[in-house]
């Protein structure tokens, strides 16, 4: 077993190697422009984004005309929540979203709000959901949008995505969800959820880092203004061009999720009751934040009360983890996530968030639970 054992999944998986002989055609022989319509180079490059459209929207049973790739989720986000409000907003000039979505998606609305915009940000309850009966007050005539994240990056909790669309629909505003930790993990599907729009990120699932894609309903009612101008790639909404590597990596990736989505749930399942168990056994005290059923399972994030946060940090060296006061990827303070969910800010400051995925062995489990345990008992114990 190699150290540091890599436990922050969420921050980025690694690339599956499956994915990367995908790619490495188009990193060499096969490197046309997918814009060049006058030449077989041009053509395989295109038929690369035609194989990777198809296999993304099959994870999420859309069609593969439905899907726009970009940069990343920051990307796709920005290009909904700016995009929507750009072209309805002169109708519906207000946005519903909550406190714990991801930093993109809540300073591209703090953007739409100062350019004029009504925005209403959600409280999530002490187990990190949302109120559906919050919503249901905070939805009108008057939203444009409904955007709530599927899977929390910072907790791992899964927001109640059917009965929010149904809300959502019921007023006539657009749904929007940021699925960047659940595309690929847990079962997504855009008509069972009423989704128009859905967000993913290539480097989540096992994919490359740098691409990313944007569901987009087809039809009149999810028009949205172009995120850049220029060439007419992506039906006009993201010009530049594409990357046919990164994208068909995404694809490939996108695919093996898929195919392997049930059963990699119930290994990476397995893997946190056992490291659960294990710290609770050995532990007094600790707080795991979010709800523990509702929740992708491979997403654990711990309060160790009383113990200094970057203190632990620096008796767990050989654990690649996420601390909550980091999380929030602001300079100072800590993670808006668990202060939203009502731990007070030591509380924040003395979680971490361990991440299990793909490549996690039993082995590596056992190994961060042992040095969990005796960094707590180095440092005195949890003290409240
Ligand atoms: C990682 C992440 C993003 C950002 O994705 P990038 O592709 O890195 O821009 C957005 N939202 C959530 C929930 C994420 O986990």
């Amino acid at each position: 077993m190699k150290t540091p054992v890599y436990l922050d999944n969420q921050a980025t998986t690694p690339l599956d190697e499956r994915v990367l002989e995908t790619m490495m055609p188009y990193l060499t022989s096969k490197f046309g422009n997918p814009h060049s319509s006058t030449h077989s180079f041009g053509w395989e490059a295109d038929a690369a984004l035609d194989i990777a459209r198809e296999q993304v929207a099959g994870v999420l049973n859309a069609k593969a005309e439905e899907i726009i790739f970009t940069s990343g989720a920051t990307e796709a986000n920005n290009m909904v929540i700016k995009g929507v409000m750009d072209i309805w907003g002169k109708k519906r000039p207000n946005l519903v979203t909550v406190a714990t979505e991801h930093k993109c998606v809540l300073e591209a609305a703090l953007y739409c709000e100062r350019l004029g915009f009504g925005l209403t940000i959600l409280p999530v309850a002490p187990d990190g959901l949302l109120d559906l009966a919050e919503l249901e007050e905070a939805v009108t005539e008057e939203t444009a949008l409904v955007s709530v994240m599927a899977v929390n990056n910072e907790i791992g909790v899964i927001q109640p995505l059917e009965d929010i669309g149904q809300i959502a629909k019921a007023k006539g505003a657009l749904f929007h969800t940021d699925a960047a930790q659940a595309f690929g993990k847990i079962p997504l599907d855009v008509d069972a959820m009423q989704l128009d729009f859905l967000s993913i990120s290539g480097h989540k699932f096992y994919g490359p880092k740098g691409v990313g894609a944007l569901y987009k309903r087809a039809g009149r009612k999810t028009t949205l203004s172009p995120h850049t101008s220029g060439g007419s790639q992506e039906n006009g909404l993201r010009a530049g061009t594409q990357a046919p590597a990164l994208v068909a990596g995404m694809g490939a990736a996108a695919e093996i999720a898929g195919n392997e989505m049930a059963q990699e749930a119930g290994r990476v399942s397995a893997l946190m009751n056992r490291f659960v168990k294990m710290l609770e056994e050995n532990t007094q005290g600790i707080l795991i934040n979010g709800d523990i059923e509702k929740r992708w399972m491979g997403n654990i994030n711990v309060s160790f009360p009383g113990i200094d946060g970057d203190l632990l940090m620096a008796n767990i060296r050989n654990l690649a983890v996420s601390s909550g006061s980091a999380c929030a990827s602001s300079t100072v303070g800590h993670s808006y996530v668990l202060e939203a969910i009502g731990r007070t800010a030591d509380e924040a400051k003395s979680s971490l968030r361990l991440g299990f995925g793909r490549f996690t062995t039993d082995e590596e489990v056992d190994f961060a639970a042992n040095e969990l345990i005796t960094a707590v008992k180095n440092l005195g114990g949890i003290k409240s």
